[in-house]
């Protein structure tokens, strides 16, 4: 089976491409882009950021720009709610997907592999304690319903992250999650020894907190110095402690950190543990499509297309199919075929269809009608 095919041919060698859109998802992925293209201007339609630059490339608006495309191909660098509205706009101008234009997020992982023979990913997350101080009733990594605790030494992540690149060129962004990532105490030791060893390797680096806990002085330097992102769950009332919360964003910002608070989080009742669904094989397929999760996960030596099915197997909860991960110490002995299956169960290519656990995941797409608000704490 061919690794994506969702884009033209014509996308074949292409030297130049027009980045379209200059926010957070942008800056995940542009040095990248700039490195290896030609790129004669980035458009964004913020007045606030028209006639600024980036790396001396004008950064300008659709209408500014439109009689200026002249066929070169637009890699949308929104994703979400904002690529749709993109994705929209331009097919109203005559403007065909995979033909035209597309996504970032297809774009990375089909192109450099056809025209590099490069595994770049788009998005991976690592955890780096799987252990938590809040009780969310509705945690998607089931963190209340561990059996057993689970602590990682700074040693098992090294390890876990040297596996891992010895496949992957390139990932746009690696989100260190948990639990609570803060709870894991060497976080900016792993973060220098990242840094070091794979630099030009990945684009941006996101921390994923509660916000309960205020970084260390240690920590911060090294999220400045790193230019890491701290995403911050408000989860409001909910919150067993919202004021610690507007304190760690309030340090944060006074420290020039660059923080994303997200308060419109939507959450799903996925079902399990306590009433797993139980899809068969027909729906299956269907309902995983619906899902297109989004959480690549890096975990113990081995990559999975769902960090969520991960969880699941290590709370105790679970035993996951063979089939259901790669091996990255597999992958390695064979590293341009460990690059091809690492590419095709990011983009889930399951022989059988599916991958075992979605049968009791409710997931998060609109077959799982069952919003909750998020934060409730058990
Ligand atoms: S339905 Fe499958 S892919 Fe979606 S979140 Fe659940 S386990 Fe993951």
């Amino acid at each position: 089976m061919e690794i994506r095919n969702k884009l033209s041919d014509d996308w074949n060698g292409i030297k130049e491409i027009i980045p379209y859109g200059f926010g957070w998802e942008a800056s995940r992925c542009i040095d990248k882009l700039i490195k290896d293209f030609s790129i004669p201007f980035i458009i964004d339609n913020d007045p606030l950021k028209k006639g600024t630059d980036y790396k001396g490339i004008p950064i300008l608006p659709w209408d500014a720009v439109k009689d200026s495309i002249n066929c070169r191909k637009i890699v949308v660098t929104t994703r979400y709610r904002q690529y749709y509205k993109i994705a929209k706009s331009l097919e109203a101008e005559g403007y065909a997907y995979g033909t035209d234009f597309c996504n970032i997020k297809e774009f990375i992982p089909e192109w450099y592999w056809k025209n590099k023979k490069e595994c770049c990913l788009y998005t991976v997350d690592m955890t780096v304690s799987a252990k938590c101080n809040f009780k969310c009733k509705n945690c998607n990594m089931f963190m209340p319903y561990y059996k057993t605790n689970v602590r990682y030494s700074l040693e098992d992540l090294k390890a876990n992250i040297d596996q891992f690149f010895k496949i992957v060129d390139y990932v746009c962004y690696i989100g260190f999650i948990g639990g609570e990532p803060l709870l894991f105490t060497q976080l900016e030791e792993l973060i220098e020894y990242v840094k070091l060893n794979y630099l030009d390797r990945v684009g941006n680096f996101t921390i994923h907190t509660n916000g309960s806990i205020v970084p260390s002085k240690q920590l911060t330097n090294a999220i400045k110095k790193y230019n890491i992102t701290v995403a911050i769950s408000d989860y409001g009332v909910q919150s067993p402690c919202r004021d610690k919360m507007l304190d760690t964003i309030a340090y944060l910002q006074g420290q020039g950190v660059y923080t994303d608070v997200r308060s419109s989080l939507e959450w799903r009742d996925v079902g399990f543990p306590e009433s797993p669904c139980d899809f068969n094989d027909e729906e299956l397929r269907k309902h995983m499509k619906s899902c297109s999760a989004d959480w690549r996960g890096i975990n113990d030596g081995k990559f999975y297309y769902c960090n969520i099915a991960w969880s699941a197997e290590k709370a105790g909860l679970v035993m996951l199919e063979p089939d259901d991960y790669l091996v990255m110490e597999e992958l390695a002995k064979d590293v341009s075929k460990g690059k091809e299956s690492l590419l095709k169960l990011s983009e889930g290519y399951f022989d059988k269809g599916y991958m075992s656990f979605c049968r009791k995941c409710g997931g998060c797409g609109m077959d799982n009608t069952k919003l909750v608000v998020p934060g409730v704490q058990l």
